[in-house]
């Protein structure tokens, strides 16, 4: 069964060879192909993971890069424990709530910029408007002064200044051409939380992957 050729390792290489042989014999087979990494066709075995043949040398290369893979895969696992342990003592780290986070923020803050850009806007209007009303004012004003040193006025007058002042008051207080609107336009997306439900078999899958992961913790 052991049909490979020793003569060109030394006594230490070649009994670890005969041993790995033996206890690998399920798994690994000889044959007479060619090692897939230097050519040589004498006592090369097949990897039954990949199908590839290889001499003694190379085989113990394949091993050591298929456990170079192990160690990443490991380390891979590790990273993902960590990671799921952040996130079970504190969910406000999931990317999820993030996103949520995140829509929260963006909401706010173009709420703020456009109240902030609509008040810019009627603060320069506003302050032509008061000025106009100032003018308004000082005229009406005027016109009291020279009434009351003339002491001419009679009850039309009375009348008018009062019709006068009453509109000064409700154009200052709502001006006719500034207006406050809302539109029917949504300022900002709604957020939903959609839940899906799995399937059966999903779940008793998952529940068993973390079983293992539990036994593996
Ligand atoms: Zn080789
Ligand atoms: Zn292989």
């Amino acid at each position: 069964m052991l049909h490979t050729t020793t003569s060109n390792v030394n006594t230490s290489e070649r009994d670890l060879f005969i041993f790995f042989l033996q206890i690998s014999v399920h798994r690994w087979s000889t044959s007479k192909v060619q090692c897939v990494t230097c050519a040589k066709d004498k006592g090369t075995v097949q990897c039954h993971g990949c199908s590839q043949s290889f001499c003694f040398k190379h085989l113990t290369d394949h091993r050591q890069q298929l456990s170079q893979q192990f160690d990443e895969i490991q380390m891979t696992r590790d990273l993902l424990r960590q990671t799921l342990t952040e996130y079970s003592n504190n969910s406000q780290k999931h990317p999820l709530i993030n996103e949520i986070d995140r829509w929260e923020q963006h909401s706010i803050n173009l709420i703020r910029k456009t109240a902030e850009e609509a008040r810019q806007k009627m603060k320069k209007h506003t302050t032509e408007h008061l000025s106009k009303m100032e003018k308004n004012l000082n005229d009406l004003t005027k016109r009291l002064r020279e009434g009351r040193g003339n002491d001419d006025f009679v009850e039309i007058d009375l009348q008018q200044w009062n019709q006068q002042l009453t509109q000064i008051n409700e154009e200052l207080m709502k001006p006719t051409n500034i207006k406050v609107k809302q539109s029917s336009t949504p300022l900002i997306t709604m957020i939903n939380v959609e839940i899906f439900d799995k399937n059966m078999t999903n779940i008793s899958a998952k529940t068993k992957w973390m079983q293992n992961d539990v036994t593996a913790n």
